[in-house]
């Protein structure tokens, strides 16, 4: 090991992918900010990132993708500093215990991670350094508010999504950390990163820190003023695009509260969403995979072989429907998927093909760069009607009239699906009323909109009445 001084901390990077506002790297310095802060002033850090098999096999291609590129800009950042990034392929409680005893390290940091793989994973890691007498300190976390920490008076977690902000608004004063301005960084032979994906990868925005603080920089500055207005426009780029950076904690909430004016009440009750979220999945860790109201598990779904196809359309963009299609597409190139379109998509597997949230959401995850369990989840257990907050049921989207209102000239469309692009204006939303028919290589709707809202309506009653 190079420049070992008395005592060595290994710092451990999880989901957070970056050098400011990072508090475990505080503690680990002993620049102060834990309780554990200035005991060992001075400590040398040795940074790592442990490559879990289990979330590498379970990550599709464009998340993957993105965690290498996020790792070799964090790489980068440590050599700059004097360090560098030792990565380990393996169980996270076996590497991390191998690393401390390679380096003798005394602790170990890392931010808390609330969701119910990571909490079971660092209990497991935790067991193993106690058996050596090694501490596992977390500090901080990729929120703003730890998740739990907003409760209602009475001590217990709230439902609904108003409150929740309301209260979270009270909590979250603490400003963001600057860099330590000294770190003893030290490292130790690690493996090379793993190669990225090299099919079925999107086209994926910049990595790492100084991308995600740029790229803020930029919408704050030119973006933030018109969001509450054109956030929910499809077709323009009216939302900051920033789920991927936040998701890999390559800047952290705190840092964007800090510089948003009491103006920006849109932004911020997006960003406490996502808080929100991950609170519903600490309290309730199970509502990542299950319905949060059981009743809906009981509701009729489609399922076999015609249903298998309609959920191929589905996931390929060819359900005949061009919003619907555009952002699946979409979702294929980039990774990414607009909001609005989300939730549209989302109710056409749900109500116009019958289908259960836990599917789709399982494809988001596949080929979202930012998929994230608790706000995929309970996103799709929202537009699904059975969320802690939820859309009621019976509010299923039109995906004509929403490509309509949200992509008034087509323009979104016409970018995702080419087969529409010589179709002029607001008409690419119903290319079945062409008098030439439909282009060539576009497919026929899969389903009847109308038709199968009143399917998925009567299902709904027949739920409620058997209750
Ligand atoms: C079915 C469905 C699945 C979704 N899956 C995910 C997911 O896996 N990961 C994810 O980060 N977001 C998810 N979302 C929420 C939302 O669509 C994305 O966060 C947003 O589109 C990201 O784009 P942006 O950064 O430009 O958002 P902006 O509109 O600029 O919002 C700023 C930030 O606020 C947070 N945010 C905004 N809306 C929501 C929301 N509804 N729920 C939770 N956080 C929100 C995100 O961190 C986002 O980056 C999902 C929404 C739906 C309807």
């Amino acid at each position: 090991m190079t420049g070992k001084t008395a005592s060595t901390r290994l710092l451990w990077f999880r989901r957070d992918l970056r050098l400011s506002d990072n508090p475990a790297l505080h503690a680990a310095a002993g620049t102060g900010v834990s309780g554990t802060g200035d005991r060992h002033a001075g400590a040398a850090v040795l940074p790592v990132f442990v490559v879990d098999p289990l979330l590498w096999d379970a990550a599709g291609a464009p998340r993957r993708a993105y965690l290498v590129r996020s790792l070799r800009a964090l790489d980068h950042a440590l050599r700059e500093r004097g360090g560098r990034l030792v990565v380990r392929y393996g169980e996270p409680a076996d590497e991390i215990a191998r690393l401390v005893a390679e380096c003798g390290a005394d602790e170990v940091h890392a931010a808390s991670d609330f969701g119910p793989y990571g909490r079971e994973r660092d209990s497991r890691v935790e067991d193993a350094l106690s058996d050596r007498d090694v501490a596992f300190v977390r500090t901080g976390s990729p929120y703003a508010v730890a998740p739990g920490r907003v409760v209602k008076n009475d001590g217990t977690p709230y439902q609904v999504f108003t409150p929740f902000f309301r209260a979270w608004t009270e909590h979250h004063r603490r400003g963001p950390l600057a860099e330590p301005d000294r770190v003893d960084w030290v490292s130790l032979p690690g493996d090379d990163l793993p190669p990225e994906p090299d099919a079925d990868v999107p086209g994926l925005p910049p990595a790492g820190e100084e991308a995600a603080l740029a790229h803020w920089a930029e919408f704050r500055d030119r973006g933030l003023d018109r969001y509450a207005e054109l956030r929910d426009r499809a077709d323009l780029s009216g939302t900051s695009r920033l789920s991927v950076h936040l998701r890999f904690g390559e800047v952290h909430p705190r840092t964007l509260l800090a510089e948003i004016g009491s103006e920006a009440s849109v932004f911020r009750s997006e960003l406490c969403w996502r808080e929100f979220y991950a609170d519903v999945l600490w309290h309730r860790p199970k509502s990542g995979r299950a319905y949060l109201r059981p009743e809906f598990a009981g509701m009729a779904y489609d399922t076999g072989d015609d249903a298998d196809e309609m959920y191929d359309a589905w996931c390929q963009g060819r359900t005949g429907y061009p919003f619907v299609d555009a952002g699946m597409r979409q979702l294929l190139a980039e990774g990414w998927m607009h909001n609005r379109v989300r939730m549209v998509v989302a109710s056409f597997l749900v109500k116009d093909l019958h289908q259960e949230w836990t599917r789709g959401a399982r494809h988001f995850m596949r080929r979202l760069a930012d998929g994230d369990l608790a706000s995929n989840s309970h996103n799709w257990q929202w537009v699904a009607g059975s969320g802690t907050d939820a859309s009621p049921f019976f509010r299923v989207f039109n995906p004509v009239a929403q490509g309509r209102k949200f992509d008034p000239d087509g323009n979104y469309v016409r970018r995702y699906v080419p087969e529409l692009r010589g179709i002029a204006g607001a008409a690419v939303h119903e290319p079945w009323k062409l008098k030439d028919g439909l282009p060539a290589g576009y497919p026929e709707r899969v389903v009847d909109h109308a038709e199968e809202r009143e399917v998925a309506l009567s299902r709904y009653d027949k739920m409620r009445r058997q209750r």
